[in-house]
């Protein structure tokens, strides 16, 4: 089993709002980085080059806060109770 399928038996409930937001005044070529770094895949560049983020699916690693650090990002939180990623394998 590779890696996508065991991601693809996660469980991940949304919240209405995002539990991570990447600030405005980020540097894309810090997040550049998040593109290989973030291990579900969320961080992708899209055909102008820039990077866009959608949190649906974050696996609650920390990857990116770690390599990016905290001023990137206008709000990094843990989901609220009950949503979130639900790990099934592994
Ligand atoms: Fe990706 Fe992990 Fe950051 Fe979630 S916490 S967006 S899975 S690097």
């Amino acid at each position: 089993m590779n890696l996508n399928d065991k991601l693809a038996k996660n469980h991940y409930q949304p919240e209405n709002t995002a539990h991570i937001v990447v600030a405005g005044n980020a540097q894309q070529s810090a997040l550049k980085i998040l593109l290989n770094a973030c291990p579900a895949g969320l961080y992708r560049m899209n055909e102008a080059g820039e990077i866009t983020f959608d949190p649906n699916g974050c696996l609650e690693c920390g990857t990116c806060r770690i390599v990016c650090c905290d001023e990137a990002f206008s709000l990094w939180r843990y989901p609220a109770a009950g949503c979130g990623v639900t790990f099934r394998f592994g």
